[in-house]
């Protein structure tokens, strides 16, 4: 077993690793150590070629197909350097000051957060893209939503010369998505943070990680390991564990923190959602153009988001509902579909957890409460009625029975799309803002770490990832995840001044 000797080890580098890599370079520069462990592996540029199912193999857990424990919904998270950042949309959201305040976590201000959120929008350069870069299926929800009576809004993202592939949850092909591996990784290594990609850190003890380098398939994309491939006993006076949800809890949980924090892996929430599609007349411009420009928040009175979107043609089979004729009639129609993501806003219960199995891999209990699948209906209903303002002839809508609606029907949505037509398996569910496990608060009674991440009675060991989430966002959250890391990396800061 190698050992090594560090100040500070980062587990994980997406959104929440990768900033603290950055806000740590100071120490680096003041004589310390700081080392990240990044289980999954290093792309290079030109790896990102958009091809479907080897990107997704290689970029997500279970190639993005992870199930929770009855197999009624698929998580998708990102394994790589700069983590789930590498695979998101970019679109970049300011925490909502109504749930920060509803999470009432002494200490944690809505202010200081928007201010530190304010500087990763500088940084990744988050801005609106301009009218001529908005394709025909943006353009469509736009329009169809102002026709239905819905306030539309359009989403900044973080995007540096985009070119349009819509290939954003491949990871882009063009350089363009500001993610953690674009920016805040690379300012780190610069300033002297060492990043070990292929590094699994499998157990956490006093000050100590167990970890395993793996060595790269002769066939596997990305670059090998920066260490010798073998096991690892770190050594560390700080360690911050940004290993996102399904990274985080679990390995706590494996390393047996449990017996001491009776709250891990509670407070699970991941926005649960589907797409729906509506069939045009004519060929529109959809999987051409950023895919994802305008959303619509109805989460504080109904609870659902809908946001544009545009998947490949596997995920987009994937998750159409039905069988044969039913399901090939609108996957021949895809040059002429516009496409729409529901998203429920979940709240957190007791029943929702993540836990580890006997080897460290998480394992997440999770369900649908009556309100989500009210969310999801009220959710769908909207999205139908979208769809037909904008012209559609026709919508695939799971929630319906048969989940098809034609045009002739648009005035029957509301007794054609019900709740009880959601059959936890028989549609499509996936989400891919996980948070919670690793919930914030004010003692191990009702959470596993304060509002700084700190874990209650351990103060070597801090939390910077989505884990720290006491309930549910509501909304895209890569920013407040980064707000919060910067917290963590300040706290770190402080105990060396
Ligand atoms: C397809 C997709 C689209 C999305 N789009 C958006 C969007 O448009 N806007 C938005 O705000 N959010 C979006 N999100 C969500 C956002 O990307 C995540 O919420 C965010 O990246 C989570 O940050 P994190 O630090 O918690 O975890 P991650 O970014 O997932 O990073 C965790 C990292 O830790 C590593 N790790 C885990 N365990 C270990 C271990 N034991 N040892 C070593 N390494 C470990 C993992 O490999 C991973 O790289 C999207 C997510 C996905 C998957
Ligand atoms: S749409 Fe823009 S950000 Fe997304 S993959 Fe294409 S070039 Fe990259």
């Amino acid at each position: 077993m190698n050992t090594v000797t560090a100040d500070v080890v980062v587990v994980g580098s997406g959104a929440g690793g990768g900033t603290v890599a950055k806000e740590l370079v100071p120490l680096v520069q003041s004589g310390k150590r700081v080392l990240v462990l990044e289980r999954g592996p290093r792309f290079r540029d030109e790896e990102f070629d958009g091809r479907e199912l080897e990107m997704a193999e290689g970029l997500y857990l279970d190639s993005g197909g992870f199930l929770t424990s009855d197999g009624a919904m698929t998580l998708a998270v990102g394994q790589a350097y700069g983590g789930s950042t590498v695979t998101y949309t970019g679109t970049s959201m300011y925490p909502p000051d109504r749930i920060i305040e509803a999470w009432n976590v002494p200490g944690l201000r809505h202010d200081d957060l928007m201010e530190r959120a304010r500087k990763y929008v500088r940084e990744n350069n988050v801005h609106l893209l301009p009218e001529k870069e908005i394709n025909d299926n943006n353009r469509l929800f736009f329009e169809g939503a102002r026709a239905a009576g819905f306030s539309p809004e359009q989403f900044p993202v973080n995007v540096k010369g985009c070119l349009g592939s819509s290939l954003c949850n491949l990871g882009c092909p063009n350089g363009a998505k500001q993610g953690t591996h674009k920016v805040q990784l690379p300012e780190a290594e610069a300033g002297g943070v060492e990043v070990v990609t292929r590094a699994d850190v499998l157990e956490v003890g006093d000050r100590r990680l167990k970890v395993r380098v793996r060595p790269k398939a002769s066939e596997a994309m990305g670059t090998p390991s920066e260490w010798e491939p073998g096991d690892y006993l770190v050594k560390a006076d700080v360690v911050v564990l940004a290993g996102g949800v399904l990274g985080t809890p679990p390995l706590l949980f494996h390393s047996g923190f449990d017996s001491h924090l009776p709250r891990l892996g509670q407070g699970f929430t991941c926005h649960p959602a589907f797409i729906l599609v509506g069939e045009h007349a004519e060929e529109i411009t959809n999987d051409v153009g950023h895919p994802k420009s305008f959303f619509v928040d109805r989460g504080e009175e109904e609870g659902y988001v809908l946001e544009t979107c545009m998947y490949f043609p596997f995920v987009t089979a994937k998750n159409l509902t039905g069988f044969g004729t039913d399901h090939a009639v609108f996957m021949d129609a895809y040059p002429r579909l516009q496409m729409i993501l529901v998203l429920a806003c979940d709240r957190a219960i007791l029943q929702n957890r993540v836990v580890a199995d006997r080897a460290g891999n998480p394992i997440v209990h999770y369900r649908f409460t009556k309100a989500v699948k009210e969310s999801l209906a009220a959710a769908t209903r909207a999205a139908a009625r979208i769809f037909f303002a904008s012209g559609a002839v026709r919508v695939h809508a799971p929630l319906a029975d048969p989940p098809r609606l034609e045009k002739r029907e648009a005035d029957r949505i509301d007794s054609r799309v019900l709740a009880k037509h959601f059959l936890p398996g028989s549609v499509s569910v996936s989400a891919a803002h996980l948070m919670g496990g690793a919930g914030m608060g004010v003692s191990i009674e009702d959470s596993v770490t304060d509002s700084w991440g700190k874990v209650h009675g351990y103060p070597w060991l801090r939390v910077a990832d989505a884990s720290l989430f006491p309930d549910a966002l509501e909304i895209n959250p890569y920013l407040t995840i980064m707000a919060l890391a910067d917290r963590v990396a300040e706290g770190v800061l402080e105990t060396y001044s």
